[in-house]
């Protein structure tokens, strides 16, 4: 490895006494904020100021949180590190504690404070501002919040159960030898070209969430009420509307997305399994086969550097600015590369608004390394472009945009492994790939996002949640989700207790909208659309300005009109005949 394959983190401290420094300078200003709690509300000049402070308290502890768990991730046995993440978080507490009556000032002094930001100075404080107004609509009386703030804790059990639940699956048996069954393993036997293999390695697996069925129905009822109470007493007409509010997205939404998912494209997800059927040549075709392999993989291997070239030729689409931010992630050394023992596993792009937008990778060369990679870049390039052109309190984006920069970066790199592909079977395996991505998140997660809706609504209107109900519930949706082709397994309904996303209240269906989003974009991208060219790329520098919606509209894929889905979905349609014509043909 040379040095040029892990991150520098001195461009954000050069020593690490500057995180002191740094540690020192937000304990003062804390205090200012603190001591200014009486008069910050008493003139227009004092409220701006109170902001700005404000402002550069929150960046500087970006900045420290930034340095700390980026070092941490990648040594996590060096004391210094440590150290420094644990001043960070208990300084976030004390942040928390001493500011807490900022939300309900806000609400007491809304008039006075609405007029205050008309001014000219309030330009860059005026859309956070009235989004804190609009969700101080349910914020109650001081004594009420404290009440439920001492609520918290209580309502953090059942997750916390479901977490601390750690299943002991019985190993799998594989000619006559013993063979490690957990999480980390399923997905590999679902791979096995033995119908058998797959069949026990699911039964066993799932099996294990049967036998705690009563503990893992309690767990999830549990998170259902949890939702179901505070959206009750924060006056929210439903839990999935609670939900919304945050992103102040119509409920209207979230029936679209789910419709148009589980209804009106379902066909094209039955006619991929139909094709999976007989492609593996199955009379009998079990939903633990959906994973059977019948694409050859390609066994190629990409350097950094070949990665490096593919990516560039990829983004070349958007330009030299763009292209610019790929090449400063490689010169000013943005990326971790390489894993290590003790290094956290995965990938994720981090950093904020006066760091670099930082890259933690696990790369090992194959096919995927080069997804992830150009994944990522796709996140931090978003972040970088946000942090330049709006102001820091503006240029944070939200869940609902954040997968459109990475999901449109990974199916434009298919599109050109499938135009540089040699042979057919190389095509088959790029079109899968990205065939298997849509299904993920088009399909299975809108499914999950309908079953926990429909949890949701059960809890709000007090009905019981038994394992027997909540299980007969899931079947009924698997057998519509897979269609007529695939044959349920009898462990199938049990295997809603293994899915944790259900803990996250309505968080699903956002991936959902980021990748038909991001294939809607594509799409026309491809078809060499310079108006949403130009329209997405200032949804990258437009941070969080707006509302997620009002962005989406802007970069011209408004999520509530059907244009997007009918997009996407004949993109997918597309992509499916061709491997079928590579397959059968
Ligand atoms: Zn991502």
């Amino acid at each position: 490895m040379t040095t040029n394959e892990n991150w520098d983190l001195s461009l954000i401290y050069n020593r690490d006494d500057l995180f002191y420094e740094d540690l020192k300078q937000a304990k003062e200003l804390l205090k200012t904020l603190f001591e200014s709690k009486t008069t910050y509300l008493d003139s227009a000049e004092n409220y701006l100021s109170f902001l700005q402070t404000n402002t550069s308290l929150s960046r500087l502890v970006q900045k420290m949180h930034v340095y700390a768990h980026l070092n941490c991730d990648v040594d996590p046995n060096n004391q210094t590190y440590q150290t420094m993440m644990s001043y960070v978080m208990s300084f976030i507490q004390d942040i928390s504690t001493q500011l807490d009556f900022f939300e309900v000032d806000m609400k007491e002094n809304e008039e006075k404070v609405l007029t205050f930001i008309k001014d000219h100075s309030f330009d860059d404080y005026r859309y956070v501002i009235n989004e804190t107004m609009r969700q101080n609509k349910h914020v109650l009386s001081q004594e009420i919040e404290t009440l439920l703030s001492e609520t918290t804790a209580l309502s953090q059990v059942p997750s916390q159960a479901f977490d601390a639940l750690r299943l002991e699956f019985p190993p799998l048996i594989i000619n006559g030898h013993p063979n490690v069954l957990n999480s980390a393993t399923l997905n590999m036997y679902l791979k096995n070209p033995s119908q058998q293999i797959r069949r026990t390695a699911y039964q066993q697996f799932f099996g294990e969430y049967k036998r705690f069925e009563n503990v893992f129905a309690v767990t999830l009822s549990g998170v259902m009420n949890k939702d179901a109470f505070y959206a009750k007493v924060r006056k929210f007409n439903s839990p999935l509307e609670a939900s919304l509010d945050e992103d102040n997205a119509p409920v209207e939404l979230f029936d679209k997305i789910l419709t148009k998912a589980n209804k009106d494209y379902i066909h094209l997800f039955h006619k991929y399994n139909a094709l999976k059927k007989k492609a593996l040549g199955l009379k009998q075709f079990y939903n633990y086969d959906l994973n059977a392999p019948f694409i050859k993989i390609p066994n190629k291997q990409y350097s950094i550097d070949q990665s490096f070239k593919i990516i560039e030729s990829v983004i070349s689409i958007f330009g030299e600015d763009y292209l610019n931010i790929i090449k400063l992630a490689k010169t000013e050394r943005w990326i971790d590369f390489h894993p290590k023992p003790g290094k956290r596993i995965g990938a994720y792009s981090s950093g904020s608004y006066d760091t670099r937008p930082y890259i933690l990778m696990n790369y090992i060369g194959d096919y995927q390394s080069l997804t992830t990679l150009i994944h990522e870049l796709g996140h931090s390039a978003h972040t970088y472009l946000s942090s330049q052109y709006q102001s820091p309190v503006n240029s944070e984006y939200r869940i609902f945009v954040a997968e459109v920069a990475s999901t449109v970066n990974e199916t434009l790199l298919i599109n050109y492994m499938l135009e540089h592909a040699r042979t057919k079977e190389e095509k088959a395996y790029f079109i899968h790939e990205l065939l298997e991505s849509c299904v993920g998140l088009m399909f299975r997660q809108p499914m999950y996002a309908a079953f926990e809706h429909e949890l949701h609504s059960r809890a709000a209107r007090n009905e019981p949640l038994s394992s027997q109900t909540i299980t007969d519930l899931y079947k009924q949706m698997n057998e519509d989700y897979f269609g007529k082709d695939v044959i349920l397994d009898e462990m199938t309904p049990y295997s809603c207790y293994y899915i944790p996303h259900f803990y996250y209240n309505y968080y699903v269906y956002k991936y959902t909208l980021g990748m038909t989003v991001s294939l809607a974009i594509v799409s026309r991208l491809l078809k060499g659309d310079a108006k949403q060219k130009e329209a997405y790329l200032n949804l990258l520098k437009s941070g969080g300005s707006e509302d997620p919606i009002d962005l989406l509209k802007h970069a011209l894929v408004d999520p509530l009109d059907d244009q997007i889905y009918d997009d996407a979905f004949n993109y997918f349609e597309t992509m499916l005949n061709e491997l079928e014509s590579l397959l059968f043909k």
